[in-house]
């Protein structure tokens, strides 16, 4: 149940890939397409949420503006912990999978 005159995301993708990105957790692109790393499998479920959460934000604002950070803090107000855990959650991912580079959900 909405909240009246609370802000929500209307989020409108246009198609959701998996994909085996060697850098990236998820992109979102100009198109509304949304690529999720298949590598996510192995993360805490809190930080796939931040990972959604955030790729959701930018079919909103596809930039780090301060209004981008701003709609994510609405949605995700823990964010500021989460990104800077998921910076480090390369150590998820088995070493046998590939020798991991991960370290930022996009660029
Ligand atoms: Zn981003």
């Amino acid at each position: 149940m909405a909240v009246v005159g609370e802000p929500r995301i209307e989020p409108t993708i246009n198609k959701a890939s998996v994909r085996g990105q060697k850098t990236l957790w998820a992109s979102c692109s100009y198109q509304k397409n949304i690529s999720l790393n298949y590598k996510l499998l192995f993360l805490p479920p809190h930080l796939v949420r931040y990972v959604l959460v955030h790729e959701l934000c930018h079919t909103v604002h596809l930039n780090h503006s301060a209004q981008f950070w701003e709609l994510v803090l609405e949605k995700e107000p823990g964010y500021a912990v989460l990104d800077r855990e998921l910076r480090k959650c390369s150590q998820y991912v088995p070493g046998w999978l590939e020798p991991s580079v991960l370290g930022n959900h996009d660029s």
